[in-house]
């Protein structure tokens, strides 16, 4: 079995960035927002690097994509792809009357993966919304040095590598199993 590809989201799932700071110290700075990792961020690029392939997509811009993962990965890190927003599909929402972007897996599958093998990990269920069955859910992280979702992830991670194909496991409770509370619904 070649290895799974995992394309993760990059605000509240694997960083914070807000223009205001928060009550403890920032790790860097991206022109005016203070930037935290999640707690055991480079852990799990480190922890995936021998076991999947690797990808970003963001829907915020390519700048801020570009400038996050220059500072929070090494130079020489292997990504398949780093997208942002210019990659995301525009849909109207009808609830909030606003345009939103989506990102839709059909680019995925032109690069040569099948969706049996694709995995996504995005704290926003909507944005995956049509391929629920490569989300893997993850609650939003907002900065607090006391979060421990990556770690379980982690340990999640390990068990889905494994299955032949990933659209067929029910990833939903997978953060409460691990003692974790869940992220936000649809
Ligand atoms: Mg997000």
């Amino acid at each position: 079995m070649r290895p799974k590809l995992l394309i993760f989201d990059i605000d509240e799932t694997l960083l914070h960035a807000s223009r205001r700071g928060l009550n403890r110290v920032h790790d860097f700075l991206l022109g005016n927002y203070y930037v935290y990792l999640r707690p055991h961020v480079r852990d799990l690029f480190h922890f995936c690097r021998d076991r999947f392939k690797v990808a970003i997509w963001t829907s915020s811009s390519r700048n801020y994509a570009l400038g996050t993962m220059h500072r929070l990965l090494p130079p020489d890190y292997p990504l398949e792809f780093l997208w942002s927003r210019q990659r995301c599909l525009e849909v109207f929402r009808q609830e909030t009357q606003r345009l939103e972007h989506i990102k839709d897996l059909q680019d995925v599958e032109s690069l040569g993966y099948g969706l049996h093998e694709v995995l996504f990990v995005d704290d926003t269920p909507r944005k995956l919304q049509r391929h629920l069955p490569n989300l893997v859910p993850i609650s939003p992280f907002i900065g607090s040095s006391d979060d421990r979702v990556l770690v379980a992830l982690m340990d999640y991670l390990e068990e889905l590598k494994a299955v032949d194909d990933v659209r067929r496991v029910d990833k939903r409770g997978w953060q409460a199993a691990r003692g974790i509370a869940s992220g936000r619904s649809l």
